[in-house]
């Protein structure tokens, strides 16, 4: 049994004292963990502050990236060893605008994806679709290959742990949501993959989820799918009510 994984993603917003803020609003209000899992990825000059502040509530602490070399001269990277001496448990992986603004290739996502497996976090590998790419005729050849490339020399036994969240550019942070349909048809795509590369005993262990404007008007549709194990969310996680709201709905 898969469990459900409710994530946010803040990416380049709030400060400091506010995300702080944010972990005393949301203190005791999260779900049991077995019934399902919350995580907040932030920017890495948070992290030490959440994480003290979390103490032991079961909120997962994320970093939205990492770099795929453990240490070095390397100026301005954040070391995934650092990270997980810090405390850190999980990192995002690929999440479409380190593609589209930093030139990140699926051979980078796939080092970054060892680099966080050798360091003990838990990736959560982002798989992109741009409109484009939607509309022409490659397009499911190009979802399954960033999923095949990400994965490149990753082992049946890493490969459970990962998870992977479909997060059509084209319905991120543009208010736009895939349909429910859409999402799921997107997320058994990832999961049929993982299953060909696999095999279904792994594949049926692999929490795919699916980002790109979810929030609590839409997010009930969206979780009732088959093949969607949760969320990825970005604007509805920047408020502790709307994440809460989320983190909830499968209570
Ligand atoms: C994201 O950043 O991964 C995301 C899905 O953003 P939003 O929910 O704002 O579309």
């Amino acid at each position: 049994m898969r469990i459900p994984f409710v994530a946010g993603n803040w990416k380049m917003n709030l400060s400091v004292a506010e995300a702080v803020k944010f972990l005393q609003d949301i203190k005791g209000k999260l779900p049991d963990p077995k019934i399902t899992e919350t995580c907040i990825a932030a920017s890495p000059l948070f992290l030490e502050s959440m994480i003290k502040e979390n103490g032991d509530s079961p909120l997962i602490i994320s970093a939205e990236n990492c770099f795929y070399e453990d240490e070095g001269a390397y100026t301005g990277e954040t070391s995934p060893k650092a990270l997980s001496e810090m405390g850190v448990t999980h990192v995002i992986i690929g999440h479409s605008e380190r593609r589209k603004y930093f030139n990140e290739t699926d051979d980078i996502i796939n080092k970054k994806v060892h680099a966080a497996f050798r360091n003990h976090l838990t990736p959560i590998i982002c798989c992109d679709e741009t409109m484009s790419r939607r509309e022409s005729a490659d397009r499911i050849s190009w979802v399954v290959s960033q999923v095949t490339n990400a994965l490149k020399s990753v082992t049946p036994t890493q490969a459970e742990k990962v998870i992977v969240a479909y997060e059509p550019s084209w319905a991120i942070g543009s208010g736009k949501t895939a349909s429910s349909d859409e999402a799921e048809e997107g997320c058994y795509l990832i999961r049929q993959t993982i299953s060909d590369l696999y095999g279904d005993d792994v594949s049926d262990q692999v929490r795919v989820l699916y980002g790109g404007s979810v929030n609590d008007d839409n997010a009930d549709d969206i979780l009732a799918q088959t093949d969607i194990d949760g969320v990825l969310a970005g604007g509805a996680s920047l408020k502790p009510d709307s994440f809460l709201k989320l983190a909830n709905f499968l209570q």
